[in-house]
């Protein structure tokens, strides 16, 4: 199998689940989108984010004349996150430069933890409203409009 951008021959090597093509020569890095997914997830696990959803974001694909190395159907470019890969539409593999696969970790990753805390902010809200109304019917009642606005409707008066 030789590398799409500089036909150095890939070596294959797999770590933690993730199985990648990698060439010696530029840095580049050949994976199927599946494996692409876990080494997101891992770097993500690294960085103590869990990911809840990961969507890769994919823009529109142009033509190229790269040839996929496993199958020698032509490479698509494609933005994911903002990064730019090559991927092959038979075999699913992606094609990443040196840097790119951190690029779109990182991207990934940091829309994930901003989601998560968008997630946390609305939790809290959520366990505000929940609260229940302190001493209804005590004189420290009343005091906010959205309360005063809700007795209205429900028929009860306001302590004098
Ligand atoms: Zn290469
Ligand atoms: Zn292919």
């Amino acid at each position: 199998m030789n590398c799409p951008r500089c036909g150095n021959e890939l070596d294959t090597r797999s770590t933690a689940g993730i199985a990648a093509a990698i060439c010696g020569r530029c840095a580049g890095a050949c994976l199927h989108k599946d494996d692409l997914e876990r080494a997101v997830r891992l770097f993500a696990t690294e960085q103590g984010i869990v990911l809840k959803t990961l969507t890769l974001l994919e823009g529109p694909a142009r033509d190229t004349t790269l040839p996929c190395p496993q199958c020698s159907t032509l490479l698509q470019r494609l933005t994911l996150r903002g990064v730019e890969v090559e991927r092959c539409a038979v075999c699913q593999g992606v094609f990443l430069d040196e840097g790119e696969g951190r690029a779109l970790a990182q991207r990934a990753v940091l829309a994930a933890g901003e989601w998560d805390r968008a997630y946390q902010t609305l939790l809290r809200t959520v366990r505000t409203w929940a609260t229940p109304a302190p001493n209804l019917g005590s004189s420290t009642l009343g005091t906010s409009p959205a309360v005063a606005m809700a007795l209205s409707i429900s028929g009860v008066q306001r302590p004098a």
